[in-house]
């Protein structure tokens, strides 16, 4: 069996958190989200629409399933009482 959390896909993780991390490792706040296929689009609060494979095992997954991120989007307006679950450096 697979541990629970590390069977969430990207559209499971963003609907739980409401946070996505582009492949700059970028934090951005998800504002909504389509699913389309093997898709997840997402459109953030800065207005970026982002579409990604909605994978288990890709580095977004990992890393927004890790609480990993290297910068926070200004645009996004993130305050810092929500950046908890987060950390940068990796
Ligand atoms: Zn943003």
């Amino acid at each position: 069996m697979n541990d629970h959390r590390q069977s969430k896909n990207i559209s499971s993780l963003v609907a739980e958190l409401g946070f996505f991390v582009s492949r700059s490792g970028k934090l951005h706040k998800v504002s909504s989200m389509d699913e389309y296929g093997n898709y997840v689009r997402l459109l953030t609060k800065c207005g970026q629409c982002i579409a990604v494979r909605n994978s288990r095992r890709s580095k977004a997954a990992r890393w927004i399933r890790n609480g990993w991120m290297r910068q926070i989007c200004k645009g996004c307006k993130i305050k810092s009482g929500e950046l908890s679950r987060f950390k940068t450096g990796h």
